[in-house]
């Protein structure tokens, strides 16, 4: 399938999903090529799992929601807990699109993308695992994993797309894209069917978050930063 959709990239009806095992549901050309990869690591010592994969859009607007109303901790892109009470809207908003996106804005509403980590290293390793890029560097569960899938994930089709913060997103070692499939998803994509959509959703702070959206849209959801 390669005709996209408007409710398809906003995450909104995604009929093609298959169950790709212990809750997950992923796109039918990325699962192949995930499970490949998925195998091939094991063969090389590493077991290479999925934390999220799919993710819907009445989904990312809980999750969106909830950290608006400071029901969730809020990071700046180095990762530091930020003080709710004194943050701004308009510091708020930046603070949460760090790290999550806006509803109809997730490439995990697509089954293209997905978060990784090693299951077996994390287990060995008695550390809560809290999904930070130090669990993926020097010293972390994951860095055997992330040096892994440098050498490895193109070979599969996956690459980083948040590979570098640009004053968008932050920092995802462990967040893979299937380059070809999510292509489609990303000439689909548009700012007037995102904005039709928030419009018509229950998001809290709807109203700024519609008079910011050609900013965030760029910066967040293209992830262009500051350019
Ligand atoms: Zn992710």
């Amino acid at each position: 399938m390669h005709k996209v959709d408007i409710e398809q990239w906003l995450g909104q009806h995604n009929d093609y999903l298959v169950d790709a095992g212990h809750g997950h549901f992923l796109h039918p050309e990325v699962l192949t090529d995930f499970t490949a990869m998925q195998n091939a690591a094991l063969h090389d010592g590493i077991d290479l799992q999925l934390v999220s994969s799919y993710r819907d859009f009445s989904r990312q607007m809980a999750i969106f929601n909830r950290k608006w109303r400071g029901d969730a901790t809020l990071l700046n892109a180095e990762g530091q807990v930020l003080n709710f009470s004194a943050l701004t809207q308009e510091e708020k908003l930046h603070a949460i699109l760090t790290w999550s996106a806006l509803p109809g804005g997730s490439r995990h509403h697509w089954g293209t993308d997905i978060d990784v980590y090693d299951k077996q290293a994390v287990a060995q390793s008695q550390q809560p695992f809290n999904l930070i890029c130090a669990e993926y560097e020097k010293n972390g569960p994951c860095y055997s994993l992330a040096c892994w899938l440098e050498s490895n994930m193109a070979t599969f089709g996956f690459y980083r797309p948040f590979d570098e913060y640009k004053g968008g997103v932050a920092r995802e070692p462990w967040h893979l894209s299937h380059k070809s499939t999510a292509t489609y998803f990303e000439k689909a994509r548009n700012l007037d069917d995102l904005a039709h959509a928030i419009s018509q959703s229950d998001i809290d702070g709807k109203a700024y978050i519609l008079s910011q959206l050609p900013l965030l849209y760029t910066r967040y959801v293209l992830n262009n930063g500051r350019d």
